[in-house]
């Protein structure tokens, strides 16, 4: 895995290859593993996001006239040209939304200049390790430092996740923006999704012999949303009907008392959020104790309520989390929004081999598609580059 550095003067010569001038400034974010915490921002609850090591990497060099120019290393063919003045939600080519969408959502973007931007993705996409928030950071960071417009880092993960709802047209939450901005090297973000208050948690496995291993199960079994727009559906349906502000206001016990006026699947979708924060709460606990056993079972209940209650898992997660647990894993869950994507075990760092081994082969004897994988500590948010020395 190359360094910062490399990364930097590989970027900044792609850059001077397409564009024939170098670029004026070069950011990276990373994409992130959510701990616990699934389809919960959304409904004002904590999440436990770490930023993993992998990054997206933009180099944009300012122009003297109002054209933007966006290229990505991974779209060779698809150089994609408009002008400052022709920024427009759901206009463009799909990939190219996620950097508009970002200039468009900054105040007084029109008083920008045209700018010549080269993406280069080292996230997997489609993975459910969010490239997308870290093509949004990358390019949020960069223009921040570009034009010196001091935009602090709740206002950036706010004005990114505005580019992905309304320009690409994807309601997701504010997590993935704000663990790509905000993420720390050897610690989790307790994030507030009501007010975008931020606590660091230690998040320190190597010492204890700990991996994490990532298993991107290559399964993409997409309804139109992913499921998801239903699911936000029946989370505001039981916040509507219990009377309260959101699901953040209400204890387990209090659901189990007052949720009996709710239909059986609105009170499905209701459990899983209101017993995913707790297990959220339940899991800093944890790790402030180092109780990593204590965890372990949290990742297990919070899969079991996410493939039971709220009903985003699949065959291919499900597979991938029982066999890490056959295989001595601490605990094991899918994350991400579901029907597909990646799963997360918490394993020892000498069973890593044989835990994808007995993945790799449960999946053949299924003809499942091979899973990739992939295994990151807690690393560092988003950051300007400077020149290699
Ligand atoms: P995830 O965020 O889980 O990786 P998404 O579907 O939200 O998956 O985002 C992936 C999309 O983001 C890609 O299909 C593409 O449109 C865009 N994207 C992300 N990184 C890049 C990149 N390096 N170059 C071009 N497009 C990218
Ligand atoms: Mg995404």
């Amino acid at each position: 895995m190359s360094n910062s550095h490399s990364m930097a003067s590989d970027i900044r010569s792609e850059f001077e290859k397409a564009f024939g001038h170098s670029p004026d400034v070069v950011a990276q974010a990373p994409g992130r593993v959510n701990l616990i915490g699934e389809h919960i921002d959304y409904s004002d609850g904590f999440v436990l996001p770490f930023a993993i090591k992998d990054v997206t990497t933009v180099a944009i060099g300012k122009r003297a006239d109002r054209t933007l120019t966006v290229a990505s290393v991974q779209r060779p063919k698809d150089k994609y040209v408009t002008s400052l003045d022709n920024l427009a939600p759901l206009t463009g080519e799909p990939w190219s939304r996620y950097v508009l969408g970002v200039l468009w959502a900054i105040p007084n973007h029109l008083q920008l200049s045209g700018m010549n931007i080269l993406i280069d993705g080292r996230v997997p996409l489609g993975a459910g390790l969010s490239s997308s928030a870290a093509l949004e950071c990358s390019v949020a960071t960069a223009l921040n430092h570009l034009f010196d417009l001091q935009i602090n880092l709740e206002d950036l993960a706010r004005l990114t996740q505005r580019a992905e709802n309304i320009y690409v047209g994807v309601p997701c939450g504010i997590m993935d923006q704000s663990i790509s901005l905000m993420g720390k090297a050897g610690a989790a973000l307790l994030l507030d999704c009501r007010d975008l208050h931020t606590e660091e948690i230690p998040f320190e496995i190597a010492s204890e012999n700990l991996e994490l291993l990532i298993i991107d199960s290559q399964a993409h079994h997409s309804l139109v949303d992913g499921g998801y727009a239903e699911r936000r559906a029946s989370c505001e349906r039981a916040v509507g009907q219990l009377g309260i502000p959101s699901l953040r206001d209400i204890s387990v016990a209090e659901l189990f008392e007052q949720g009996q006026s709710l239909d059986e699947l609105t009170f499905k979708r209701a459990k899983h959020a209101v017993t995913e924060m707790k297990r959220v709460l339940d899991a800093v606990t944890a790790l402030q104790a180092r109780d990593f056993l204590t965890l372990g079972k949290l990742l297990n209940e919070s899969h079991a309520s996410l493939r039971d209650d709220y009903t985003v898992s699949c065959v291919e997660l499900d597979l991938a989390v029982d066999t890490a647990i056959a295989e001595g894993a601490l605990g094991a869950r899918m994350v991400g929004g579901g029907f597909g994507g990646s799963a997360i075990a918490l394993i020892s760092a000498d069973s890593v081999d044989r835990v994808k081994a007995a993945i790799s082969s449960a999946f053949a004897a299924k003809n499942f598609k091979a899973p990739r994988f992939f295994t990151s500590l807690p690393s560092d948010g988003a950051k300007v580059l400077t020149e290699p020395a």
